[in-house]
């Protein structure tokens, strides 16, 4: 049997994306600033090396155009289904559109990751390449697409310190640890802000995170025949990361991974930063939508479109599930998350000191945040 790589043969399964463009964009200038925990400034895994990852996924949020030729009512599809009792019988279930998506994990010298990532969706047949095999594909692809650069473009005096600092304080706790074997020592349950302050005192964050991410929401003009839009109304999302300081040799974090780092559908988008091994054991990303269309409600006829589901959807996930029963909240899910939903309200929230974020409306208008109390979990 002739065995197909699937590149060639499967070129372009989303048309353009405009949504996918604008994320991609704004992820690639993050990945050139040395200054962020992606690309350039990607920090350093415990063998010395640098390892990146990305995520980037796409959904359009009207109906697919099998409805527009009529096979759907209602957003509403009939189905027969064959059960194993060969009995056939009808299931209605509600349709939503396709969702596309593409990652790369531990991928070296690749200059802009999230632009392989993307390649991995749109011109293969497959989800995610790791390693070798991402970066063989990286060659293949054309230098406008994918770009790699020596070792020496990603080596930055700030993360090699910041590599030196971690080690030390690992050896520390690991001797702190053998000497006091034996004694278990509970941390006392403090409240939200003592833990956060405790947590910006010691600036872990900052050595830990940095991972970038970007949520859009396109809404094409209305425009007929041959001036028609390239594209329909899409949300994306796009995360990029060089994982976390000191990380084991081939450890992969959220980031990379569809449904905990990275999510869109066709009501939101979703951008993970923050301890990817929580983020991945409680699907973050993904729960955070899942809250936001069957608990409350949107999407639906009565659900509210003011962007109060999304923070409270987000809210839950970052400051509920993420941090756990709350005594042990630094160690527990660390970090942050941005969203948008199809509406354009915009919401960010973090559990740690801060993490810098803005948006920016249709008119050109900018924000930006960084601290934790600008964006603490109140109710909108
Ligand atoms: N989430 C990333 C990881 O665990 C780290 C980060 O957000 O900075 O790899």
């Amino acid at each position: 049997m002739e065995f197909s790589p699937g590149y060639e043969d499967h070129q372009c399964k989303v048309s353009a994306s405009v949504a996918a463009d604008a994320v991609e964009a704004a992820v690639r200038c993050l990945e050139d600033c040395p200054l962020f925990n992606a690309g350039a400034g990607s920090v350093f895994g415990n063998d010395g090396r640098i390892r990146m990852d990305a995520s980037i996924m796409v959904c359009s949020i009207e109906k697919s155009s099998s409805a527009a030729e009529g096979k759907v009512s209602g957003g509403q599809r009939d189905k027969a289904v064959v059960g194993p009792d060969k009995i056939s019988q009808k299931r209605r279930y509600p349709i939503t559109p396709q969702p596309q998506a593409g990652s790369v994990a531990g991928v070296e010298n690749v200059k802009n990751p999230i632009s392989l990532a993307r390649a991995v969706m749109e011109r293969t047949p497959h989800v995610m390449l790791i390693g070798k095999g991402a970066e063989e594909f990286a060659q293949s692809l054309p230098k406008e697409v994918v770009e790699t650069r020596p070792d020496d473009y990603f080596w930055t005096e700030r993360r090699w310190g910041q590599l030196i600092e971690v080690r030390k304080r690992e050896e520390q706790k690991q001797h702190q640890h053998q000497e006091g074997k034996g004694t278990i020592h509970l941390p006392p349950k403090q409240s939200l802000e003592v833990q956060l302050d405790h947590a910006s005192e010691k600036g872990h964050d900052e050595q830990k995170f940095g991972t970038v991410g970007c949520v859009a929401l396109y809404i094409p003009e209305k425009k007929s025949g041959f001036n028609k839009p390239l594209s329909r109304p899409q949300l994306a999302s796009a995360t990029s990361t060089g994982g976390m300081t000191n990380q084991r040799f081939n450890r992969v974090g959220d980031s990379p991974v569809i449904g905990a780092g990275t999510y869109a559908n066709h009501l939101c988008a979703i951008s993970c930063t923050g301890h990817g091994e929580h983020f991945i054991r409680w699907v973050a990303a993904h729960d955070i939508a899942k809250r936001l269309e069957y608990k409350h409600g949107y999407g639906s006829a009565e659900g509210k479109k003011d962007g109060s589901a999304l923070k409270k959807a987000v809210d839950e996930v970052v400051f509920g599930t993420l941090m756990g029963d709350g005594n042990y909240g630094i160690d527990k899910g660390s970090g942050g998350v941005i969203a948008l939903d199809r509406d354009g309200n915009f919401t960010a929230a973090m559990n740690c000191s801060g993490m810098y974020h803005g948006w920016i409306y249709e008119d050109g208008g900018m924000e930006t945040r960084i601290f934790w109390d600008e964006c603490s979990p109140k109710e909108p």
